[in-house]
């Protein structure tokens, strides 16, 4: 049968880039009544330096978030990893038959690491706790955005391995991808990166919650290029086609009909097209997150809930793991 997993890390707000790549995937899931366990993954966002105060809020401003965006937790799984103890043993686990020089060659770990004089080991470690997130449930399908396609590598790889010298345990995970052009949206102040929450220039990317004027004033100044006209073309203009992205992702037009509708507009011009299409496209949902930021004892109900139908589910396929490593003895 098919499972599907995915996670967000409760830091920051999120931007459009997690929504086009992630969330808006699951809610599709969701609606098509498949299998779904989301889970907030606090003990991803430990691997860099963080503040426990802001953590907390995170977790429920990101329970707020999701629930804004559409997800739906009597229909899917809903949970905080930390409140599930299968992640982390699995981790120990899977990280007794990974290798060093494996881990670090993942991009992520390399670009996050680049400038760091010290690096913490949570963060050379982070993607086999990725993986113990995914297999703990047996996932069949992860939705994720096109950044993090080689990290489900490494998860695929681990259940291959485990299965082969301690038996057939765990499902091949299979990512599913948005399959847009422009699945990855880019930092508005530098094309040539994706859109991060955790860039420290809060200008380049535009967030569900931002007030207006920023989303209009970031996109206004979004990097381009010297070309006035508005053509798309990821390879040689990354600046210019990631607002087409954005504008079609909001509009739910093709990108075809974005740019002939551009004609004869400059890009001046045309990034405030995107930008009121933008704002339109975040109202309601602003105002959804906000009604449920009210009421903290509903949000912490949803995620009690859910992390007892995820502990059940990553229990019982812990115990097969630990019978199989020779944990446990059967009469
Ligand atoms: P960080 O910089 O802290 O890693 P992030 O912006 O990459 O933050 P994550 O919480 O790591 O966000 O990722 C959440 C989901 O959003 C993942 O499925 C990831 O693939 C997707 N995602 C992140 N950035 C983008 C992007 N620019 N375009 C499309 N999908 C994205
Ligand atoms: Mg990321």
């Amino acid at each position: 049968p098919k499972r599907i997993f995915s996670g967000i890390q409760p830091t920051g707000s999120i931007h459009l880039g997690n929504y086009l790549g992630a969330i808006a995937q699951w809610v599709k899931l969701q609606e098509q009544n498949e299998d779904v366990i989301l889970s907030i993954v606090d003990l991803h966002s430990m691997t860099l330096p963080h503040e426990p105060k802001i953590l907390s809020r995170n977790i429920l401003e990101m329970t707020a978030t999701l629930l804004g965006c559409g997800i739906d937790p009597d229909r899917v799984v809903l949970f905080q990893q930390s409140a599930v103890p299968a992640h982390t043993e699995l981790c120990w686990c899977l990280g007794c038959i990974s290798t060093m020089a494996r881990l670090a060659h993942l991009p992520q770990y390399k670009e996050k690491s680049k400038d760091m004089k010290d690096i913490p080991l949570g963060l050379f470690v982070y993607p086999i706790l990725q993986a113990a997130d995914i297999l703990a449930y047996k996932t069949t399908h992860v939705p994720v955005g096109e950044d993090q396609v080689q990290q489900i590598q490494l998860a695929q790889d681990l259940a291959r391995m485990f299965n082969s010298r301690f038996g057939d345990t765990f499902p091949i995970p299979h990512t599913i991808t948005t399959g847009a052009e422009y699945a990855r949206l880019r930092s508005l102040r530098d094309p040539s990166k994706k859109m991060s929450k955790s860039d420290p220039d809060p200008k380049s990317r535009i967030c569900l919650t931002d007030n207006f004027d920023d989303v209009v004033r970031n996109i206004k100044k979004a990097v381009t290029d010297f070309t006035s006209e508005v053509t798309y073309d990821p390879e040689g203009r990354p600046g210019v086609s990631n607002l087409i992205g954005i504008h079609s992702f909001v509009t739910k037009k093709p990108v075809e009909d974005i740019c002939k509708e551009a004609e004869g507009i400059n890009t001046g011009q045309y990034k405030l097209v995107v930008a009121e299409a933008v704002v339109s496209y975040l109202r309601p949902i602003q105002d959804r997150i906000s009604y449920y930021l009210k009421d903290e004892r509903y949000l912490l109900d949803v995620l009690r809930r859910g992390g007892e139908k995820a502990g059940e589910i990553s229990e019982r396929n812990m115990e097969e793991v630990r019978c199989r490593l020779g944990l446990r003895f059967t009469a």
